[in-house]
Parts: structure tokens; sequence; C-alpha cells
């Protein structure tokens, strides 16, 4: 849907290991064959990175869990396929998966995909459109590849003492990397609601506040990190006919970047926030980019999470045909 850019936003996220976070796992069963960090060579030289898709998997999660304790039922549970009995003791808490709203035979149009769309696959998208979201492979800094004493290992045993689990003592060796290691990570937004920016601050602010884990053994005190924007600050950006029409005391959502067809994608008209202070716009090629740090951060953050909130407290999904006068 919308292949013409209306506005984006991007930051760089530095995550830091809080304590080891396992490259392997000897025993899958025990440690669980969550998502992992993964090693590869370039230019000759180990290097570690944390997969994008498997942060965005994690970041997903987390957020429909954070969606239905605002509101039950709002955010559905992309694994669960139409004739599914029951199968998650949490199933109250979470809508059927999007995807299978629609028949497969006729895709219907984007926006009437979009529109019943919960807000998670609005976001992270479904089988039925991409996401509005990239996030990319989280890498070291340049300098810091190759150096071995990222990594350590640690053996079996001292995991097992952790679970309680297995028993035996069989050693078998892990690899984790080092607590302090910083990956960073780019992500991106584009053509997003108010309230998307303001899902991706949650995330973050969760990832800030050390809630979320990543890498396998996370339900045994495992794969602990802290993130943080980066120092560069985010980045958004409006784009549309090479002419400036967003205020610079005004941040614009897809809702009011689309005017009339607003209500077509089930977006809103006065989706924006008022800036204070305000951020002027620099005219870079066809785009007109604000950074955003420190205090216009700052603010920027707690509006756009409140948007979030609201939007999130508001929602009705759309489950009756809507009108098709767009495609
Ligand atoms: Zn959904």
């Amino acid at each position: 849907m919308l292949k013409a850019l209306l506005n984006e936003a991007r930051l760089y996220l530095d995550i830091t290991t809080k304590g080891p976070l396992l490259i392997k796992s000897g025993y899958a069963t025990v440690i669980g064959a969550d998502m992992a960090p993964v090693e590869t060579y370039r230019s000759g030289q180990k290097e570690i990175y944390l997969p994008g898709s498997s942060l965005k998997g994690v970041f997903r999660s987390h957020i429909e869990k954070v969606v239905n304790s605002i509101k039950p039922q709002v955010a559905c549970n992309p694994l669960s396929r139409p004739n599914d009995r029951d199968t998650r003791d949490d199933r109250k808490l979470y809508r059927p998966f999007c995807g299978n709203n629609f028949s497969d035979k006729t895709p219907p149009p984007p926006h009437e995909v979009y529109t019943k769309s919960c807000p998670t696959c609005r976001l992270f998208g479904s089988t039925l459109f991409g996401s509005r979201i990239a996030v990319e492979d989280a890498y070291l800094p340049a300098g810091s590849v190759g150096k071995a004493s990222l990594i350590e290992h640690r053996d079996g045993i001292a995991i097992d003492r952790l679970t309680g689990g297995t028993g035996g003592g069989a050693k078998f060796d892990l690899e984790a990397v080092t607590e302090g290691t910083t990956f960073t990570t780019d992500i991106h937004l584009r053509n997003f609601e108010i309230w998307q920016l303001g899902m991706l601050f949650v995330i973050i602010q969760d990832m800030e506040d050390e809630l979320i884990r990543l890498g396998s053994g996370r339900s045994r005190g495992l794969g602990k990190v802290k993130a943080s924007i980066n120092e560069q600050g985010v980045t958004l950006s409006a784009a549309r006919r090479g002419k400036n029409e967003e205020p610079d005391n005004e941040l614009w959502g897809l809702g009011h970047w689309l005017g009339e067809e607003a209500a077509t994608y089930d977006t809103r008209r006065n989706d924006l926030l008022k800036l204070s202070p305000s951020v002027p716009h620099t005219k870079n090629g066809v785009r007109y980019t604000r950074i955003f740090k420190d205090k216009a951060l700052n603010s920027l953050k707690i509006e756009s999470i409140e948007a979030f909130v609201t939007r999130m407290q508001e929602w009705t999904p759309q489950t009756t045909t809507s009108s098709s006068q767009r495609s």
C-alpha cells in the first residue's frame, strides 16, 4: 500500500549486554532454541551480530503483550491459524491472526487489509502486506570486530545450576557474548501514524528499562540487555512533492498526510502532534528533515506514547467490509 513516501523516522539503537548473551547452546531443549546472536566471518575475522529479523520478532511479541494489557483482544496472535483449537493459555487476551480474515483467492485492496488489521500487524506486517518498520542486523562498532575478549566460554553445568534443570552434570560448551558489549541497529519507520511512532518508543523505553531480553535462556535469567537511542537522535522526514507542507511546530502522522483519504485507511485527519519547542526542517534532496535530540526528543517520546495509549484504548477491531473506492 501507499507507494508514495509521506513521512519517515529513523534512529540508531545501541543494545548493550548486561550479562552473558548466549551464542550457541549445547542443549536446545534445556536452553530453548530462541533467538541467538549469529557468528559470521567478515574479511577473515570472526564477527557477531544480532539478526534484525529476530530483533523484530522479539519487539513484536513484547508489544503484543503491552497492547493487550492496555485493552484485551486488540493485538492478534500471529501464530494462530484458522482451525486452531485453543492452544494458548492466554487465548482470551489475543485476537486470532489478522491474516485469517481474508480468503487466499482474491486478495483485498491494501487499504482494506490495513483497515482490518490489528495495531501490531499494521506496524510489523502480516502475510498480506509488508511491515512499516525495518530493523537492521545489529553489529558491533568498527574496531571491536575480531576481539576474542567479546566471547566467553561457559560450561553448561553453570546453566544447569541456574535452571535447576537436567542434572546429570554433563559438560557442554556454551559460547556467550560478554557483559558490556554494545551492538547497534538501525530502525526505520515509513508512512507511520503518530501512535505507531509511540509504539516504537514504548518498545525502546522497555528496553531502556531492561524489561526485554534477547537470545537463548531468557526465562532462565540470561540475555539481559539495556538499549538506548544513539546520540545521533531521531531523524524525522517529511517527503511530498518536494515542498515543505509540515509546519516546524507540528509533526504530521500518516492520517494527516492522507487528508481526505484518512478514513479509507482507518486513520485520522487530526493525526498530528504540536511540538513545543518547534523543530525546524532542513531541505535534504526532496525531503525535509529534522533531528530530534534531548528536550525535543523527550517530549516527542512522551507525546507519541500518549497517542499510542489513547489509540489502543479507543481501538475497535474493523470486521465489516469497508468501502473499496481506493485500491
Ligand atoms: Zn494482527
